[in-house]
């Protein structure tokens, strides 16, 4: 069975790491090496089975691979999950024998940040690898990549906005946005300073209060936000935010933001190309953070690493135009760009 999985997208590698003293239960999945070392964060979740944490592993490992693709970077896709509650579950000694485990891959995995873990846990995992990303500046790291991320998809929904408007002037402009946490509070900023009226939702008051206080942005309930008459809808919190029911509702001309799996189903492209909605696909303009974390591979440079981060404007106009040009859906070019260039590789 597990096998058949593996093959299902052709995984090169599913490790399990077990450790009865500290309870580390963890898994790594390296789904592609072609372009370069596997990289992808480390997730911290109390999966409720063994099966679920091994779909999510692998799931989330062939994302990185397209990310890091589309993006130019000289990396393969991977990710880790620790099974267990991130509140209870961490220690120095299970970080360190996690940190082991990953040097015994010599290489061919690197982590970093994702949901439950901290660039405090990426220092802790630093002390038994050089594999872990993600580290504080004094280290040599970008540090939280939060705000990275944040600039790229600012990027990104301005290039989606010269598409839909022909202009990527935000002034002005309607945004609504799903989830204001930490990515979302850095690209409010941004939007804010160019002139764009915020409409915000979350399920964490704290939160929405912050954005309304500093962006003067106005608050709607969870579920309202689908119904916002807004210019552009930046889902921020969690996937499968644009499926039927809620492309049905939406009145924006862009969906851009970042959260990781945004259509429920590949499908749902189309459904937004036939109602006329720019679609600038989730994993071309969220690649600010890993564009940063790789930067940081070769000695941190600030400038440098925002330069690269600008380019996500021109890659999403570069996927719109071969979206036309082969008459696919954006999700769809974005998909055969990045399948486009390991194949190149791999022939190479
Ligand atoms: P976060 O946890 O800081 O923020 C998510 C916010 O969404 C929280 O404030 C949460 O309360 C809110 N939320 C959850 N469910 C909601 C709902 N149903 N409706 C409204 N709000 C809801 O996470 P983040 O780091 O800001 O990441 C946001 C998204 O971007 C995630 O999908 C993440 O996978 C993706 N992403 C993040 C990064 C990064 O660098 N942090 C990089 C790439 C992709």
């Amino acid at each position: 069975m597990i096998f058949d999985k593996l093959a299902q997208y052709d995984y090169e590698q599913l490790v399990f790491c077990q450790d009865e003293e500290t309870g580390l239960k963890a898994i790594i999945a390296i789904h592609d090496t072609t372009l370069g070392p596997s990289l992808g964060g480390l997730r911290i979740w109390p999966y409720q089975s063994d099966e679920e944490a091994i779909i999510d592993v692998l799931r989330l490992s062939r994302g990185m691979t397209y990310k890091s693709a589309i993006s130019d970077l000289n990396l393969g896709g991977g990710k880790a999950v620790i099974i267990g509650d991130p509140k209870e579950i961490k220690s120095e000694e299970l970080f360190r024998t996690f940190g082991r485990f990953i040097e015994g891959l010599n290489g061919r995995y690197i982590t970093g940040e994702d949901v439950g873990s901290t660039v405090e846990d990426m220092e802790t995992i630093r002390k038994e690898t050089k594999y872990a990303t993600g580290v504080s500046p004094e280290l040599g790291g970008c540090g939280n990549p939060s705000p990275f991320t944040a600039h790229g998809v600012y990027k990104g929904i301005k290039s989606a906005a010269l598409k839909a408007f022909g202009t990527d002037d935000l002034t002005g402009k309607t945004i609504a946005v799903q989830g204001v946490g930490n990515v979302a509070y850095n690209l409010c900023r941004k939007l804010h300073e160019d002139g764009a009226n915020l409409v915000v939702s979350d399920i964490n008051k704290d939160n929405v209060q912050k954005a309304v206080t500093e962006f003067g942005a106005t608050e709607v309930d969870v579920d309202a936000i689908y119904d916002v008459d807004c210019d552009i809808f930046a889902p921020c919190a969690m996937g499968a935010s644009i499926n039927d029911d809620t492309i049905a509702r939406l009145k924006a001309k862009v969906v851009a933001g970042a959260a990781n799996n945004q259509l429920k189903d590949a499908r749902h492209g189309e459904l937004l190309q036939e109602k006329g909605i720019v679609y600038a696909p989730d994993y071309v303009v969220n690649a600010g953070g890993i564009i940063a974390i790789e930067d940081a591979l070769h000695g941190f440079e600030h400038e440098r690493a925002m330069e690269k981060i600008d380019a996500i404007y021109d890659k999403v106009q570069q996927i719109f135009e071969y979206a036309e040009k082969e008459n696919v859906a954006t999700n769809i070019a974005a998909d055969r760009l990045a399948e486009e260039r390991i194949r190149k590789a791999k022939e190479a």
